[in-house]
């Protein structure tokens, strides 16, 4: 506990190894947690050191023995179970999200509902699991493949969605057999502490997931430590590449999603009502601080007009509040430096050329002066060479781009470095298949903003937004955390019937 001068107590949060809660090490360093919403300090995060990430991995290397062999009945039930008590815990988590996070509580309770996705997914391991068996291959011979566990899995995650994306590791990890140590973001740890005290809860053995809090220092480390086999990371495309290029030369499996850009292309004949709905949403949902918000709308030369009219009058009728207030749409930004830097990039775009129909900046928020908040903004006239472009804003902005048509749009989308998603708003269905076959993007939505695939199948983009084969959760994450094996059997009954020695090869 720190005392602030009002006199008000922060706590100070402790990892979570071996099943139990861990303090920091003495001395160790610490680092703030605010709430966006207020911009005071509403926890001290310990960072790790090199000691405290070696006491996870040695927990979590300890359990996996053990947890490698458990059934996977077993191993189903455990997630069941998790998957009661996500629900019974759906609003504490929530509360948690918004207070350190900032985005509104019925977001947060969605974000705690698509992670909740995954572990159903997860809960049917066993049948991904089955392998395969191929009969009198040879002459009494039969050959069979199955999966085995890896080992001992970091989990890296980023601060946007601090129940989600830990859910699009942990379920899979453990349900294939693996022990984990997941790093959560450092600015809103708390909710990973208490999604590991509900898997012990539900009867996850100690060890199997161990959460330990840092920055860079901690991560470094986990990219290097020997007993790690695996990692998943999530977060911006600079560190994504980091900590895929440094965790490959230590010999470790890896993928790393990194950061997004994401168009819509809005064509003439959509029905642009709609349209705007959906791309407002997908701008300003969560202050734009999801990698797969819309941020950049490619609209046709005639239909342009009219759409900046509608998202602007959108854009202006978005309520903006603390989360936890009942009328809000959107709530802050989730640092005081992300809201200088998203509104030096809006003045920035001014200044280059582009128009702001609605302008965010020095969003005051009644009660609320010394929040993050910055409005929803709309910036008309954007060309591909301008920062506001090239950059991830990550916050409540949305770029119009005019373009002469389908074509124009899909080279614009193909030139652009990252290929998380990308939206098509249209009442062709020529246009949607051509769109959805030529764009390079890993995620595409026809007529939806935000197409974040279902737990069944896999999340993944494609260029600088993933850094690796695999993509993530889904089949692809089950592959991920395990390693094939195949045993091609023979089992003669008497000397006889074995085949005499043959030096030649038999392929
Ligand atoms: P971030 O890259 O700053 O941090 C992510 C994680 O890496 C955190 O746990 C952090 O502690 C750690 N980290 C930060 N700097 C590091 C460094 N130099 N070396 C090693 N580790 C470091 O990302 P963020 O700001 O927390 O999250 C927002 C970013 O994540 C956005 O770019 C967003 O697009 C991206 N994101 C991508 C996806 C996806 O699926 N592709 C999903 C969510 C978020």
């Amino acid at each position: 506990m720190t005392t602030t001068a009002r006199g008000t107590e922060t706590p100070t949060l402790g990892h979570w190894i071996d099943g139990r809660p861990a303090a920091g090490g003495a001395g160790a360093r610490t680092a703030p947690v605010h709430d966006p919403a207020t911009g005071q300090v509403v926890a001290h995060v310990p960072l790790a050191g090199t000691g405290e990430v070696d006491a996870a991995v040695a927990a979590a290397l300890g359990a996996f023995p053990a947890w490698s062999q458990v059934p996977l009945g077993r191993r189903a039930s455990i997630l069941f179970r998790f998957r009661e008590l996500l629900v019974e815990h759906t609003d504490a988590l929530a509360g948690i999200i918004s207070r350190e996070h900032g985005k509104v509580l019925s977001d947060a309770r969605g974000e705690v509902a698509r992670g909740l996705e995954v572990v159903e997914f997860a809960a049917g391991i066993p049948q991904l699991l089955k392998g395969e068996f191929s009969d009198q291959a040879s002459t009494g011979v039969d050959v069979y493949s199955f999966r085995q566990p890896l080992g001992v899995v970091a989990a890296i995650t980023p601060f946007n969605f601090p129940v989600m994306v830990p859910l699009w590791m942990v379920p899979v990890a453990v349900a294939t057999g693996n022990t984990v140590v997941l790093k959560p973001s450092e600015r809103d740890p708390s909710a990973s502490l208490l999604l590991a005290d509900l898997l012990r809860q539900a009867g996850l053995p100690d060890g199997v997931l161990n959460v330990v809090h840092g920055d860079r220092e901690a991560v470094d480390h986990l990219l290097r430590h020997r007993d790690v086999a695996a990692v998943s990371f999530v977060g911006s495309t600079p560190v994504a590449r980091h900590v895929h290029a440094t965790a490959v030369a230590h010999g470790k499996r890896v993928q790393a999603l990194g950061g997004a850009k994401n168009h819509a292309v809005v064509l003439a004949d959509a029905d642009l009502e709609s349209a705007a709905d959906a791309l407002t949403a997908a701008a300003f949902g969560s202050a734009g601080e999801r990698c797969m918000a819309v941020s950049v709308a490619l609209v046709e030369d005639a239909a342009a007009d009219r759409l900046v009219e509608l998202l602007a009058a959108k854009a202006r009728a978005v309520r903006v509040r603390p989360g936890d207030h009942p009328d809000a749409d959107m709530g802050p930004v989730i640092t005081r430096a992300a809201k200088e830097r998203i509104e030096g990039l809006i003045g920035g775009a001014e200044r280059a050329g582009a128009r702001l129909v609605v302008d965010g900046r020095g969003h005051v928020v009644d009660g609320h002066e010394d929040g993050f908040f910055v409005g929803p903004t709309v910036v008309d006239g954007v060309t591909a060479d301008m920062e506001i472009y090239r950059e991830e804003v990550f916050g409540p902005v949305i770029d119009v781009v005019r373009v002469t048509g389908l074509e124009e749009a899909v080279g614009v989308i193909n030139a652009n470095p990252y290929g998380n998603g990308a939206a098509l708003f249209t009442a062709s269905g020529e246009a949607a298949r051509t769109f959805q076959r030529a764009v390079s993007a890993g995620m595409v939505g026809i007529n939806v903003a935000i197409p974040v695939p279902v737990a069944y199948h896999s999340f993944g983009g494609w260029g600088d937004s993933l850094f690796g084969e695999s993509h993530i959760y889904g089949p692809e994450g089950a592959r991920f955390y395990t390693r094939g094996k195949v045993v091609t059997e023979r089992w003669p009954r008497t000397r006889d019937a074995a085949p005499p020695a043959s030096f030649h090869f038999t392929g």
